[in-house]
């Protein structure tokens, strides 16, 4: 390193023409900027000129090799390689969650070293869809244009799972320049030419809230400091149900699905399960085993944000409290402070636990209600009601308005209490018809007698249960749930049910009937159906019973 800081030093500034870099951009836009500044179309000879010879292939997202770049270019970008590292390329996004020691590790491996970084950081094999083209938002476009005289590519545009600009919210537009370049030293300059063939990028999602959630939490991940030790999880998870308890998976699925649907994974993640979820969706609610995709935090995060209360009591329970609350001075002011957080109206509903409408009424000024001055109507209003009432007596209220509309409104507005007070009664209800319970039970029971002789008259027989008798009068809810009304038809059912034995014994007397009794026991007792070997006594006693024409005991 000091060989190269001394070589930097005392090198003469060959290219004194380089722009500085602007806020977010890629170091790769940087780099073809600098060339187009200094008379080069294509970014290889440039390269050339300032690694004195070698060239370093065009990597848009992680770059390496950033010591000799920076001090090859001799200061003249205006920054240091630790500076480009974490202000001019992904790194900060992709070591966001990653231990101090992790994070410090790959800086020196942008810095100085030439390895693969993609497979050390665990991106290679994350399952995120890889960016495949540079993407550029119409509206910082047009600023660009108008303030600097150029655009150029920013990092946040780049970041996956990303589809709008966390700025503007406006969806991105895809250019037809890879992001993964086809030549080697490629450094395609940011044209306003390309969003000519640019196309808007529609991700099946059609919540912007969501799209606009998720640019904004990932570009907070390239700026903010970042955060300390590994992520788990499982503590928020089985706070809100969706770990250590039955039915925790398909709950937690249910909430990531509320939130991102299906085919909107599918457009971020390239492996997905048989049923459309991501792996690593189940594997978020686990024990962290090894580094997660920053985007898997990002929707994690997300997705337990969204839901905003504890399981036992949810959101969606706790809403009609706040409904009509929008006034309630404790509550605006949690509002206000959440806004001025720069939490969106959305977030500050799930925060709160109430409905957006309300989250909005409660960060907007209040509307005072347009006060309209009470108007005296004259006495001659009342009076042509009173007219109007005598003219046509009999009618109802309803009647009578649709007769004569803008009086009526007019006292509605004006004197309501008057026109409540002074016009048709409401005919009285005749009560509903009672019914005579008594004389209903007697019919039933007949009605239960009847069914039971039909029963019995049934070939092959079937057994007569009180669940079949009420089954064929339709009458199973009536009964259960007015026995106490209904003691006779509770005695006839009483009455006529059979006992499996009793059932059984029938049978063995119809058998007896059509073979004159000359058969065998065992021959009736097969022949009735009688499964012999389930009986103490062989079915004795059955046959006993059948022959005296009694019950058995
Ligand atoms: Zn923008």
């Amino acid at each position: 390193m000091s060989r190269l800081d001394a070589r930097a030093s005392t090198m003469p500034i060959m290219v004194p023409n380089l722009p500085t870099p602007y806020p977010d951009e890629l170091l790769y836009s940087l780099i073809a900027r600098s060339a187009v500044y200094v008379g080069y179309w294509n970014a290889k000879p440039f390269l050339r000129a300032l690694y004195q010879g070698v060239t370093k292939p065009a990597c848009p997202d992680l770059p390496g090799s950033l010591e000799r770049l920076v001090a090859a270019s001799g200061g003249a970008w205006g920054t240091d390689a630790r500076s480009i590292a974490l202000e001019h390329t992904l790194l900060p996004y992709y070591t966001y969650f990653l231990s101090a020691p992790q994070r410090e590790a790959a800086v020196g491996h942008l810095l100085a070293g030439t390895g693969h970084l993609h497979m050390a950081l665990g991106i290679s094999a994350s399952g995120v869809r890889p960016m495949e083209y540079f993407r550029l938002c119409p509206l910082c476009m047009e600023r660009d244009i108008r303030e600097l005289g150029e655009t150029y590519w920013r990092r946040h545009h780049h970041l996956p799972g990303v589809f709008v600009c966390a700025e503007h919210g406006e969806r991105l537009l895809e250019t037809e320049v890879p992001f993964r370049p086809v030549r080697r030293y490629e450094h395609v300059y940011a044209q306003p030419e390309f969003l000519k063939r640019a196309k808007v990028l529609r991700p099946p999602c059609d919540r912007p809230e969501v799209l606009l959630e998720i640019a904004r939490r990932s570009r907070r991940l390239l700026e903010g400091s970042p955060a300390r030790g590994r992520f788990d999880y499982r503590a928020v998870m089985a706070q809100y149900g969706f770990a250590r308890r039955y039915g925790a998976p398909a709950r937690f699925r249910e909430a990531v699905e509320s939130v991102l649907p299906r085919p909107f994974l599918g457009a971020m993640f390239t492996e997905l399960g048989p049923d459309g979820f991501p792996y690593w969706v189940d594997a978020a609610r686990r024990k962290p085993k090894g580094a997660m995709h920053p985007l898997k935090h990002v929707l994690v995060q997300l997705v337990l944000d969204s839901v905003a209360e504890p399981s036992a009591s949810s959101s969606k329970s706790r809403r009609p409290e706040l409904r009509g609350k929008s006034l309630q001075p404790e509550l605006r002011a949690q509002a206000a402070a959440l806004a001025k957080e720069g939490l969106s109206t959305r977030a500050i509903a799930t925060r709160l636990g109430c409905d957006w409408k309300t989250a909005d009424r409660l960060i907007k000024p209040i509307r005072l209600p347009a006060r309209i001055p009470p108007r005296k109507t004259g006495s001659r209003d009342r009076e042509a009601w009173l007219e109007h009432c005598r003219k046509h007596p009999g009618a109802t209220k309803t009647e009578l308005r649709r007769m004569a509309k803008s009086l009526y409104m007019r006292l509605y507005r004006d004197d309501r209490e008057w026109l409540l007070a002074h016009g048709p009664k409401r005919p009285k209800r005749e009560p509903k018809l009672r019914v005579n319970w008594h004389e209903r039970d007697m019919e039933l029971a007949r009605a239960v007698a009847c069914e039971a002789d039909r029963l019995a008259d049934l070939e092959p027989p079937v057994r007569i249960t009180q669940t079949r008798i009420l089954a064929a009068l339709r009458m199973a809810s009536t009964f259960y749930r007015n026995k106490a009304k209904l003691p006779r038809t509770a005695e006839a059912l009483a009455a006529r049910r059979e006992s499996i034995e009793a059932f059984q014994i029938r049978r063995l007397r119809a058998v007896m009937q059509a073979s004159d009794e000359r058969d065998k026991d065992w021959l009736m007792l097969r022949q009735a159906r009688i499964n012999v070997g389930r009986l103490v006594d062989k079915g004795a006693s059955l046959v006993a019973a059948a022959r005296e024409g009694l019950p058995c005991s």
